[in-house]
């Protein structure tokens, strides 16, 4: 038996580097990981500029008591520059984003003042009211955004705000999938006695795409030596990962580890987890290989515990593992010591507090859990039942970047 932990850390310990970087179009990186820094180019905003539409003053002119009378010099739209500089005694009429006149340091709201033809009477201010300051967004050779982040609609935003088309991103993980047994049969095909329809291959595609990942989907291999060996064989050519499921327990037609044995080398893990026990990890050349049990859900729960962090580091994401939070159980759970036991729960916020149950039955065949639910309980080895009303770690179904 081998822990949770111990496992992803052999696993992250073996994914030695991220794939190459490409150079691509922003308007194609979105989701994509960044593979150098950004760093800005010049100050955003290049300059100084109003924030309201109004009135550009020197703080001279702000009145201490009562109100003034500034002579209006002119009219600056956003995208226009005013040629000269204000004096004493005068006034600009700035639109929001025009970048402040020499001499004007400070804007009065066109709300705040009185115009009275080319004339305009102003009250009392702060001194540098309505002003964005040149580089208060970003400061010039400053790094915008580090490498390993993830390109959401933001980031890539900030980066044209630089002016800036392209970036170097990671290329995406390749990742061979392969559903294996006799029994598993292709959606949208009629089905024989006795067989089930594919899940796996269809919810590991999903969270490989989340992920980042580009699915190479090879289909459904029987439970045939010969077969297996090719496929696989050939899989390991085309992908940065192979993943199978199904054929890693100890049936007799479990022939994923014999085959494996074969091709690379391979190691056959109990994990002290619940669901999930069964998993296969090694290599095919140079070629990651994960067996994950046939289990709807120990398939699933295997995949985000040890593919994904691994998949994440191949990426080059700087975060690997998503946040735990806690939630008041609100219900009895049966644990077992000696291993980790990941249960689907409801999370909701009631009454000021977050709060947790399960989503009923938690059989390792009950993919309908993974539906209902929106986290995993999350319950360490060395903790027993837990009575209704004590704090567990809960992971929530999120993050799909
Ligand atoms: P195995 O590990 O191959 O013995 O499979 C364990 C259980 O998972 C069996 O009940 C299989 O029928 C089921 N199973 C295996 N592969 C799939 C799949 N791709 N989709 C849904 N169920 C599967
Ligand atoms: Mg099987």
């Amino acid at each position: 038996m081998i822990s949770v932990r111990d496992g992803q850390q052999h696993i992250l310990a073996q994914v030695a580097a991220a794939v190459p970087p490409e150079l691509l179009p922003v308007t194609r990186a979105l989701a994509r990981v960044l593979a150098t820094d950004v760093q800005a180019p010049f100050d955003v905003p290049p300059a100084d500029n109003s924030a309201v539409d109004g009135y550009a003053v020197g703080s001279g002119d702000i009145p201490s008591a009562g109100t003034r009378e500034l002579a209006v010099v002119g009219d600056l739209a956003a995208g226009a520059v005013f040629g000269s500089a204000l004096r004493g005694g005068q006034a600009l009429r700035i639109m929001t984003g025009a970048p402040m006149p020499a001499g004007a340091d400070t804007v009065y709201p066109q709300e705040v003042v009185e115009r009275v033809g080319e004339r305009v009477r102003v009250g009392q201010i702060a001194k540098g009211a309505n002003v964005r300051a040149r580089g208060e967004d970003v400061e010039a050779g400053g790094i915008v955004i580090e490498t390993g982040s993830v390109l959401r609609p933001q980031e890539i935003g900030l980066i044209t705000s630089l002016g800036i088309w392209q970036v170097e991103v990671h290329r995406r993980p390749r990742v061979a999938l392969l559903s294996t047994g006799d029994e598993v049969a292709e959606p949208g095909t009629p089905r024989r006695p006795g067989q089930i329809y594919d899940a796996n291959r269809f919810t590991l595609r999903g969270s490989i795409e989340q992920c980042g990942g580009e699915v190479l989907d090879l289909g459904i291999v029987p439970d045939v030596r010969e077969e297996l060996r090719l496929r696989l064989r050939e899989a390991a050519g085309m992908a940065d990962i192979v993943l199978t499921s199904g054929g890693v327990s100890v049936g007799v037609y479990d022939l994923v580890k014999d085959v494996l044995g074969e091709l690379g080398t391979v190691d056959f893990w109990q994990v002290a987890m619940q669901p999930g026990r069964p998993l296969a990890f090694g290599r095919i050349g140079a070629t990651t290989f994960f067996g994950l049990p046939g289990n709807p859900v120990a398939s699933l729960l295997t995949f985000m515990l040890f593919v994904r962090p691994a998949l994440y580091k191949l990426a080059g994401r700087r975060r690997l593992f998503p946040p735990t939070w806690q939630a008041r159980a609100m219900e009895r759970l049966g644990k077992k010591t000696g291993r980790r036991e990941f249960k689907r729960g409801i999370l909701a916020f009631r009454d000021g507090a977050w709060e947790v149950r399960t989503t009923g039955p938690q059989g390792s065949g009950i993919l309908s859990s993974m539906v209902a639910g929106n986290c995993l309980i999350v319950l360490d080895e060395d903790r027993g039942d837990v009575a209704p009303g004590e704090l567990v770690d809960v992971e929530p179904f999120t993050d799909p970047l």
